[in-house]
């Protein structure tokens, strides 16, 4: 069966599985009153799935078989994320819509039906890809965030939590798209990298005191647009400034700035900054409509007016969210001119219209010639672009709905101690969130999302929130069938009547931020508490849940601030975070650029174990970012799976219809130190998984595979084909024991291979589940572990890899059998004399320990002629068994030997060791001749040649 190609065989297993629903079994087998709990964040299906995807799958299939086996009852469905920005976008994109009155135009239904007609377009190809990998997961019956029940879960929670006061209207500075529309929040542009590095012109400009317009605070700002609403001015009232005298020009900065001041100037005096709080200047544009307002002041910034950049003045609008806390704190005017298209509404009447990024340049022009602008540079930073249509962002002050974080931060900071992150530093970096999370903004002006669930009186601005469609019934005016559908074109066309002034009350316009839909996971998957009350109580919270390092900031937070408004509790115990994929070059893998290799081909080429494994045991399983490289899959797939099958292969072709069950263990030093490093290996690995620590646990299993392979069956081979029975069974029940457990052990690692095994086990009747994924997790038997063969099998190792190098420079073949070797220097226990001894090809071995030798190796590499003649006897017997084989003879086929040589040596050869050739090539007769004989087969020794011929007897 591993004749067939290995990646054929995974396909065929994928098959296997399908077909006898082992999933389901391995599910099903486990009482339900011992859940292992696990939520499978849902994903976008907006795109193919990429390597950071399969990195998931593979993270979140193992620790569920892990759990599994251990006897816990793990199951597991699969959701999509459907709302939102990213499936709008696309939609956009197809209905070539560029603007958001265009969506008003072709009728919000219209535009939701079709979002909701394409938001599944990719689910086969994700169906595919989650199978390939060999992800178990119910992935037929998923979760939506766009299903009826999900959306109304969404509505009870948000009444629940409006209810006990945690949401409040306000406005609030957020970065905003222009094209789209909507707020974007901080998470949601860091999260997809959305800053990019720009030049633009920086200006600092001079604002003439009131009360002496001689004298000029200079104040620095990078978006010029933002002077025409230019409020007020902040100064650091404890620092130093000073007032300049330029030609006839004074001016006035902080101190440590005046570098920039390139012409000649005479500090005129120095002053505290405190000075210049409540000074009143000349506004470079006047918008302030009600000159009693306050307004063109100077005022106190604080700590947060720095003294390393700019001016130390620093110029206030709306547009910044230091500037609209000092709005609000010292009561000053709110202007807002550009309107919410980004263009500019209020202003210079010849500007108005424009796009917000042009009017820089106007500002510019215009203050330069009013000779109120002192300087301009070019000026490189990051700003942020809108993740999906790529229009640069401006901060603005929105109205929207927020829920207030800072009331349970200290709840959410305290229970983050009750949260296991993996690897532990993540907490920390989890505690940083959270003490600097802002309020939440859970509204969005968008369309393809779940309606808030408020009505507002169009009379006495009386609020009502609904929390469920029953209570919606109860109130409504128009007819409202059981299953309203929950999205924005519909729920618009209910109306209430206001039971306190009787007028009609209509639903807010806006749509919930999706990061409340996927965070609402736990509940809103089993549409609690409506349904599955008494489910939910074992299944909250989760024992595990794991995403890549963005997530924390995103899935893992909302998710926690859900569960703590809702129960004052985690949502996970357990959470393991995953570092990012990038291209071999360790930049961003990217579709345009082609600097990856198609997952698809990689899984052709080794597998999926292979790529299982190599992920597994990457720093990517310690948050950290790995630069995706084949040669490291290809040198995992050569160093772990070929040479795992190989021993699976050479198992199989043993006959081993020897085996016994209930064997004694066996007393061969290798036998027992295989069996002592497999103990060791399941302790370790069951460790090692507790831990969520796959890296570790990767590690365990290239170390001990290549123990296995290279060192085991290696130096066992005469054994496992001894004719000797008596020493083949122990070693075959040996191996068969190894390879059990290492099927089971390997099972949620790599589900194919380890299936592979347990198959092949069963084909020999070692083991008799239907699937190796239905057994238990294996335990360890302390008795066996022995550390002293563990230290006596390395030494013994040792002294071989230094007699094979001296061998080797002596260029003697290892076929040739020298007489003996020297060790000096260590304590040997005369049982690994036997494998030093078939490892290295010599006779006698001497130990000569003394308390001040060196570890040593001499060999004795006299060939002596009765070892020249035992080196060819041995090089004959191994030309003549690979014959038999050629022949087809199993061991059970007794022979007559015919043969003929020229050589004499050769001839001394066959007679000074003919009882023992005769044995190892299962021969019954020698006979010194071959004429006649027909189908004559010339074996070469070196320079000479002997014919042989053989008779088959049965
Ligand atoms: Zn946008
Ligand atoms: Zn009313």
């Amino acid at each position: 069966m591993l004749e067939v190609s290995y990646c054929e065989k995974e396909k065929e297993l994928i098959q296997f599985w399908k077909e006898n629903k082992i999933f389901e079994k391995s599910v099903e087998q486990r009482p339900e009153a011992n859940p292992y709990v696990f939520y499978d964040g849902p994903p976008f299906a907006t795109g193919l799935p990429h390597y950071g995807h399969i990195l998931s799958f593979v993270t979140k299939d193992l620790f569920p078989r892990y759990w599994t086996m251990k006897g816990y009852r793990c199951e597991r469905k699969w959701g999509w994320d459907c709302h939102g920005l990213p499936i709008e976008s696309i939609c956009e994109e197809a209905l070539n819509i560029k603007q958001k009155n265009e969506i008003y135009e072709m009728g919000i239904s219209n535009f939701n039906e079709f979002c909701r007609s394409k938001v599944l377009w990719y689910t086969n190809e994700w169906k595919k890809t989650v199978e390939r990998m060999g992800k178990w997961i119910e992935f037929d019956d998923s979760y939506k965030t766009m299903d009826n029940t999900y959306m109304e879960t969404i509505w009870y929670i948000f009444k629940k939590i409006y209810e006990q006061g945690h949401v409040y209207r306000g406005k609030k500075v957020l970065y905003y798209c222009p094209r789209c529309e909507t707020p974007l929040s901080n998470y949601e542009i860091a999260m997809d990298n959305s800053y990019k590095d720009v030049t633009e012109q920086s200006i600092t400009v001079k604002f003439k005191l009131k009360e002496d317009p001689g004298t000029s605070l200079l104040a620095w700002t990078t978006t010029p647009w933002t002077l025409i609403g230019n409020v007020a001015l902040a100064v650091n009232s404890k620092k130093d400034y000073v007032q300049i005298k330029i030609g006839n020009e004074f001016l006035i900065l902080i101190k440590t700035r005046l570098g920039i001041v390139t012409e000649d100037f005479d500090i005129i005096r120095e002053f505290k900054g405190k000075e210049l709080i409540n000074k009143q200047y000349i506004p470079l544009y006047q918008l302030s409509p009600n000159t009693n307002e306050k307004g063109y002041i100077v005022i106190d910034g604080g700590d947060e007016v720095l003294s390393d950049e700019g001016t130390g003045i620093i110029h206030l609008a709306i547009y910044g969210e230091f500037d609209y806390e000092m709005i609000k704190k010292y009561d000053l005017p709110i202007i807002q001119h550009i309107d919410e298209h980004g263009k500019l509404s209020k202003g210079p009447r010849d500007w108005l219209g424009l796009w917000f990024k042009d009017v820089d340049s106007e500002v510019l022009g215009d203050l330069s010639e009013r000779e109120l602008l002192y300087l301009s540079e070019n000026y490189s930073h990051s700003y942020p672009f809108c993740y999906r249509c790529d229009t640069p962002l401006l901060y603005n002050a929105l109205d929207a709905w927020f829920v207030n974080i800072q009331k349970i931060k200290p709840l959410l900071i305290q229970t983050n101690e009750d949260i296991k992150w993996y690897p532990k530093e993540v907490s920390k970096r989890y505690q940083n969130i959270l003490q600097t999370a802002p309020d939440w903004c859970i509204s969005r002006n968008r369309f393809w999302a779940t309606a808030m669930p408020i009505w507002e009186c169009q009379g006495c601005k009386n609020v009502k929130v609904f929390g469920s469609i029953k209570e919606l019934q109860e109130f409504a005016v128009e007819e409202v069938s059981d299953n309203l559908d929950l999205h924005k074109h519909i729920v618009d066309e209910i109306h209430i009547n206001c039971p306190r002034c009787g007028k009609v009350m209509s639903r807010v316009p806006e749509v919930f931020d999706c990061w409340l839909e996927s965070g609402s996971m736990p509940f809103a998957s089993k549409h609690y508490p409506f349904e599955n009350v008494e489910w939910f109580k074992s299944n909250f919270p989760s024992d595990f849940v794991s995403e890549y390092i963005a997530q924390v900031r995103a899935w893992f937070y909302y998710m926690h601030v859900i569960s703590i408004l809702l129960f004052r509790d985690i949502p996970f115990r357990n959470v393991v975070v995953n570092g990012t994929i990038l291209a071999e070059d360790g930049t961003k893998m990217s579709k345009s650029k082609r600097n990856f290799p198609d997952p698809n081909l990689i899984i052709e080429k080794f597998g999926a174990d292979a790529l299982r494994i190599y992920l597994l045991s990457s720093q990517l399983m310690r948050a950290q970012d790995l630069n995706f490289k084949e040669e490291i899959v290809k040198q995992v797939y050569r160093r772990f799976n070929l040479l795992l099958i190989n021993v699976v292969k050479f198992y199989s072709m043993i006959e081993n219809d020897n085996f016994k069950e209930d064997l004694e263990v066996s007393g061969n030093i290798l036998d027992k130190w295989i069996i002592s490093l497999l103990n060791v290996l399941i302790r370790d690995v069951t460790e090692r998984l507790d831990d969520y620590d796959t890296a570790e646990t990767s590690r365990l299993f290239f170390s001990f595979v290549e123990d296995l392979s290279t060192w085991y069956i290696k130096n066992s081979r005469d054994r496992l084909k001894s004719e000797n029975r008596h020493e083949q069974v122990f070693a075959i029940n040996t191996l068969s024991v190894v390879l059990t457990n290492l099927s089971k052990l390997l099972a949620p690692i790599t589900p194919f291979i380890s299936e592979m095994i347990y198959l092949k086990l069963k084909e020999k009747n070692i083991v008799y589940l239907e699937s190796v994924h239905l057994e238990s997790w294996p335990d360890f038997d302390e008795m066996l572990i022995d550390p002293n063969i563990q230290n006596q099998m390395n030494l013994t190792r040792e002294v071989v890899r230094k007699s094979l190098e001296l061998r080797e420079s002596f260029k003697i073949p290892i076929r040739q059998v020298l007489q003996k070797i020297t060790i000096r220097g260590i304590n040997l226990n005369k049982e690994y004399f036997d494998v030093i001894a078939g490892a290295i090809n010599v006779k006698d071995i001497i130990l000569k320990t003394g308390k001040e030798t060196d570890f040593s190796v001499e060999l004795d590499t006299n060939i002596t002629s009765e070892l020249r003649l035992e080196g060819i006897a041995r090089n004959l017997i191994r030309h003549l068994n690979n014959y038999r084989k050629k022949l087809k003879l199993s061991p059970k086929n007794r022979i007559n030997l015919y043969f003929e040589t020229n050589n004499s040596e050769i001839l001394d050869a066959f007679e000074k060791f003919e009882e023992r050739i005769k044995n190892l090539v299962q021969a019954d007769k020698m006979i010194n001749r071959i004429e006649g004989k027909s189908e004559v087969k010339q074996i070469k020794l070196g320079q000479d040649v002997v014919e042989v011929y053989i008779e088959i007897k049965n």
